[in-house]
């Protein structure tokens, strides 16, 4: 039995690929649209609430423009990434601009947009009063060190190249306050993909203790708390997602008993959550090309790692609905592959699933975030079509697949010497 839902029947799957062949990607517009209001509405009590979503995670304009109708701002790391936001029509302190090792140029960009820059290092001022100049707001990232501990994927703070540290954060504040900065915020991101809620409450508690820290010995009043992305979802299906209601309630009682008494309310509360608003509600389809048994049991997909890399990077486990077979009994074992020169182009090892025949639609769960966005041309892999399943239930193309054109445009086939 298979047991994560899909919001498409094969019926849907079998009429698309007439136009548009597999592999692809497709999005759920209404469960994306629910997700976003779901988290404003658990923070309606914080003032200006706004979660900024981490292009990163799905950088298409349809999925951005989508977000923006729900009130969400875009969270930036690049200039592609801050000039698809200008695109999708966001402007100004509706982007958040959290960067590092960052070049010259895209401050220039984000101070250029009016974009609420997070500066990732101390050295950072430098390099942006030299590009822009000095905005009228700041924010900074902070790293907590050995104050934390991280999980897996973004490891401990104190081995992260992230932020500035505890010593360095306070002084940071003196010196933008200095150079005539009026409005400041305060970051942080120590955690990724994770499914513990009290977690993100903690880090609250870090950050309402830091933001008091900073008025007592800088002299700074912060104008909002940033609390990163991060937040997990339930990739296997005896997973639960967090329970952002629960998330708002622990964080109300800490703004009330420490922000409040400081007298440091109103403190906007923003975060840059990108994996918990596309991760779940995105779907990567694939035919299976062929079966074979060897010393193990295969099945050979039509895309390949170049589509989805999580399984291969990080062994992350995405679920797997073979289309039709919903209901059958997962009586075999497969290797389910992509076709890459390279072993470890897997998207599950020993994956219990229903008999599976060639032509089959195999249906890769959770590929939302990082998915599309990780892909690559390895092996002279062309990347997938970005498909939406819109509310109204039509399918509509929002990314077309890479034709070899585009692959071989950026090749010269006559070089010649620079002179
Ligand atoms: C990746 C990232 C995010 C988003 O993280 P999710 O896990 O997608 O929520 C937010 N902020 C920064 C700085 C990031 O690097």
């Amino acid at each position: 039995m298979n047991v994560k839902d899909v919001p498409f029947t094969k019926e849907t799957i079998e009429r698309t690929v007439g136009e548009f062949p597999t592999p692809f990607h497709i999005y759920d517009e209404a469960a994306i649209r629910a997700k976003a209001r779901t988290f404003t509405e658990a923070f309606a009590w914080a003032p200006g609430f706004m979660n900024y979503f981490a292009v990163k995670a799905c950088p298409n304009p349809a999925i951005m423009s989508i977000l923006r109708e729900e009130g969400f701002g875009a969270d930036c790391s690049s200039l592609p990434e801050l000039l698809l936001s200008e695109q999708v029509g966001l402007t100004g302190e509706q982007i958040m601009f959290t960067s590092n090792d960052t070049p010259a140029e895209e401050f220039a960009q984000a101070y250029r947009l009016g974009a609420v820059i997070n500066l990732d290092d101390i050295t950072h001022i430098k390099t942006m009063e030299e590009s822009c100049g000095i905005p009228e707001l700041i924010c900074f990232r902070y790293n907590p060190g050995d104050a934390r501990t991280g999980n897996a994927i973004i490891g401990h703070p104190a081995e992260a190249k992230y932020g500035l540290t505890g010593d360095q954060i306070v002084s940071a504040y003196k010196i933008m306050k200095d150079k005539g900065v009026k409005r400041f915020g305060l970051h942080t991101m120590v955690a990724s993909n994770e499914l513990n809620g009290a977690y993100f409450v903690e880090t609250a508690r870090m950050l309402f203790e830091l933001s008091i820290r900073i008025k007592e010995e800088a002299g700074v009043r912060l104008e909002f708390i940033n609390m990163g992305g991060g937040i997990g979802i339930p990739y296997r299906p005896e997973e639960t997602a967090v329970d952002l209601q629960q998330v708002s309630e622990g964080m109300k009682e800490l703004y009330e008993q420490m922000i409040v008494p400081a007298g440091l309310d109103p403190l906007r509360i923003v975060f840059e959550c990108g994996r918990m608003i596309t991760g779940p509600y995105g779907y990567l389809v694939s035919q299976v090309r062929h079966v074979t048994q060897k010393y193990k049991q295969y099945a050979g997909l039509d895309s390949c790692m170049t589509d989805l890399m999580r399984p291969a990077l990080y062994g992350a486990y995405h679920h797997i609905t073979v289309l039709g077979k919903e209901s059958l009994p997962c009586t075999q074992s497969y290797d389910v592959t992509g076709s890459l020169c390279e072993n470890n182009d897997k998207f599950a090892i020993d994956r219990s699933l229903p008999e599976i025949e060639e032509g089959d639609y195999v249906v890769i769960h959770d590929a939302g975030a990082h998915g599309y966005a990780m892909g690559f041309n390895y092996n002279g892999k062309l990347r997938s079509a970005e498909l939406l399943l819109a509310e109204d239930g039509s399918v509509k193309l929002i990314r077309r697949a890479e034709t070899i054109e585009d692959l071989f445009a950026t090749l010269d086939f006559s070089p010649r010497s620079i002179s």
